[in-house]
């Protein structure tokens, strides 16, 4: 059975559960209605699963909605998605045409009627199209990183945003200069869930024999959906240099996501690249793997997340949570996660990534502090708990348009 709030108790403390009642009690009865483009793959359907039933505990009435569309319209979406991430790229008429079409079906097919709409990422942002005289409040919610995109991009999606009540960025240098106010909320993971809860070592065990990992190697780990922005070709070059030196297996955990068109082109890149090393481990997991993802995680010497951008990368909490030492990009939302050389090590290349392999399987103990430096640091900023309560104010915020609840928030 899912957790329910009293479950957090033990973990965040009984004054934290208290005012997210208290807050939830302020909003009773609000319909609100999350809409993204894939229930599956990905950190935002991670946390609307759990974020979704909370909500509801708490008294909002709250639905999750997917926007549906052809391939060409992901394609399309992927590009920008791409472009808002800084890839050159052009935007035609043609590419607005699709954009708009394929919003105006999902308009149609999706019930939109609720005192607040909460809508995540570009994919659904044209939804806004659609506002009409009843008083709802509209929420857009950013997860991705757009601090330096593409000539076009932005652009691409500012005449949709700027008709939101308000906006939700991950972090503070992807703010953008807008007419509406803009929040800054980080991300989270939930303790609680199949993927982060603790497991037992038998259970880690049989999940490494299932896919063939010796545990008697160290293991150097990345997981991730298979995205060149995830830079899976990277972690392989950095892993043989630091296999060099210290003999160890590669495990790349990872799979697709529903609204992801290139996923099935980079995993062949990534196969070729391995060759048939039976020290590297590809592992192309069904959406559903979360224990898998958990148990590889625990059983991992080193995490690293070698992403070239990313809007916040839910793995490195979740690999220090597990207090995992973890080597990961100094991009994006990664660098509010990751003090470095406290909770964890800040890289910016390859051959950076191979060098701190090597320094952490030849350092244990140093790595086990930074592995515990990084619980902590999740314990205080990253638990679904924080998010919920930043969420709550925000919705308060949005609902009654006092400023005071935005002085609430606190990233
Ligand atoms: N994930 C998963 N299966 C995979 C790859 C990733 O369940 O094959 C999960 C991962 O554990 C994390 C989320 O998907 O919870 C990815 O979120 P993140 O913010 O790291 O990256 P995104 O995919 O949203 O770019």
């Amino acid at each position: 059975m899912p957790a329910q709030l009293a479950d957090y108790t033990p973990i965040v403390g009984e004054g934290v559960v208290s005012e997210l009642r208290l807050l939830g009690e302020c909003l009773s009865g609000k319909r609100v209605i999350n809409v993204n483009s894939t229930r599956v793959g990905g950190g935002v359907a991670e946390i609307l699963n759990r974020l979704v039933p909370l909500l509801n505990e708490l008294g909002l009435d709250t639905r999750w909605e997917v926007v549906q569309g052809p391939e060409e319209f992901f394609v399309l979406t992927k590009k920008l998605h791409n472009a808002l991430h800084g890839a050159p790229a052009t935007f035609t008429a043609e590419d607005r045409k699709v954009f708009n079409e394929v919003t105006d079906a999902n308009a149609a097919a999706l019930n939109l009627d609720a005192d607040l709409l909460f809508i995540h990422d570009p994919q659904p942002a044209g939804l806004i199209r659609k506002r009409d005289a009843r008083p709802a409040s509209w929420l857009w919610r950013c997860h991705i990183d757009v601090s330096a995109p593409a000539p076009g991009a932005w652009e691409f999606i500012a005449p949709m945003v700027e008709r939101y009540d308000l906006s939700v960025f991950s972090a503070p240098q992807f703010a953008r200069e807008m007419k509406i106010p803009q929040v800054l909320i980080a991300p989270s993971i939930d303790p609680l869930s199949d993927k982060n809860r603790e497991l037992s070592e038998s259970d880690i065990e049989a999940v490494l024999t299932r896919f063939g990992i010796r545990s008697d190697k160290p293991i150097v780990t990345q997981v991730s959906r298979f995205d060149r922005l995830k830079d899976p070709v990277g972690v392989i070059k950095a892993w043989r240099m630091a296999r060099s030196r210290f003999d160890c297996q590669l495990v790349l955990a990872g799979g697709s996501a529903t609204d992801d068109p290139e996923s099935v082109a980079v995993l062949l890149e990534v196969r070729e690249q391995a060759g048939d090393d039976p020290d590297v481990h590809i592992l192309d997991l069904p959406p559903t793997s979360n224990l898998e993802i958990n148990a590889i995680q625990r059983a991992s010497t080193v995490v690293i997340q070698k992403s070239l951008k990313e809007g916040f990368g839910l793995t490195v909490s979740e690999a220090l949570w597990k207090r995992r030492p973890t080597i990961a990009s100094a991009v994006g939302g990664i660098p509010l996660q990751i003090a470095h050389k406290y909770s964890g090590i800040l890289t910016y290349t390859i051959e950076g990534t191979a060098f701190w392999i090597k320094q952490l399987l030849g350092a244990p103990e140093f790595a086990r502090k930074l592995g515990e430096n990084g619980h902590n640091q999740v314990r205080e900023n990253f638990l679904l708990t924080r998010h919920l309560r930043d969420y709550l104010l925000a919705f308060l915020f949005a609902s009654k348009g006092h400023p005071d609840h935005a002085d609430l928030i606190r990233l």
